[in-house]
């Protein structure tokens, strides 16, 4: 078994929305991008931090350093749920393939003790990683954050390496669910939203689109974290989640027949 270490900063257990199946998500601490709604901003920093404690209750300790072996023995734990639910093992993070050495040694491991395995990514990565990782991977979780003209202004990496990367992970046969936050007014307009559908459209492979309406729930954890900048944006209206669904989920109700 590898040696590789990485900070975690969460383990789920029975998790349904990660994948098909029930699933444990690991969530590994550090990302290089800074998407203005991010949920989980305590994911960003590679290091362990102090959040102060929910509630003004005692202050966390977020990110505790483990061994590839340490979480597999957390994940084979819920063998049995996953053979019976058709689920398995999903990286998350922050960005799973910013680390990538531990990434794809649990990956590995994983396979080893045939565990179905998913990794929720931006994409944002040199191409040999995705391509390392490609035989390792059933299924990609794979985000769609803006349209290319305002990617790099609300996440603060450019669009091209990631749709590139989504090419080339189709042209090889790979299975991915487009993941789509969508926040109000900010990367929901009608443009943005026919960029994502023209990706579906135009790349084999992708067997789903997941809408994920934009959740507050960063608001606290900046706050707990110190942080004074931090962003707001108002929920999804009924006629929002409407335009969206119009807009995207024709085009999977058609390919879903
Ligand atoms: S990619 Fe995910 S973890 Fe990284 S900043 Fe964006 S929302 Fe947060």
């Amino acid at each position: 078994m590898s040696d590789e270490i990485a900070i975690v900063f969460d383990i789920e257990k029975f998790a349904v929305h990660d994948g098909p199946g029930i699933r444990t998500v690991v969530f590994l601490k550090g990302c290089p991008l800074r998407c203005l709604w991010c949920h989980n901003p305590e994911s960003q920093s590679f290091e362990q931090e102090t959040m102060a404690g929910e509630n003004g209750g005692p202050p966390e300790i977020v990110g505790k350093a483990m061994t590839v072996e340490e979480v597999m023995a957390s994940v084979r734990k819920d063998k049995a749920f996953y053979d019976n639910s058709g689920g398995g093992l999903t990286i998350s993070g922050g960005e799973p393939l910013a680390h990538f050495e531990f990434t794809r040694a649990l990956l590995a491991a994983a396979k080893t003790e045939s565990i179905h395995t998913a990794v929720e990514t931006s994409g944002y990565a040199p191409r040999e990683r995705i391509e390392a990782l490609l035989p390792l991977v059933n299924l990609w979780l794979w985000d769609v954050k803006a349209p290319p003209s305002l990617h790099e202004k609300l996440v603060g990496c450019p669009a091209e390496p990631i749709l590139d990367n989504l090419a080339f992970l189709s042209s090889r046969g790979a299975s991915v669910v487009l993941r789509c936050p969508l926040v109000p007014g900010v990367n929901d307009s009608n443009e943005a939203l026919r960029h994502i559908r023209r990706l579906s459209e135009t790349t084999p492979g992708i067997v789903r689109i997941d809408i994920e309406p934009y959740h507050p729930m960063g608001e606290d954890k900046n706050r707990r974290l110190g942080r004074t900048d931090w962003f707001h944006a108002p929920f999804a209206s009924d006629a929002d989640k409407a335009r969206w669904r119009t807009i995207l989920q024709e085009w999977q109700a058609k390919n879903e027949q």
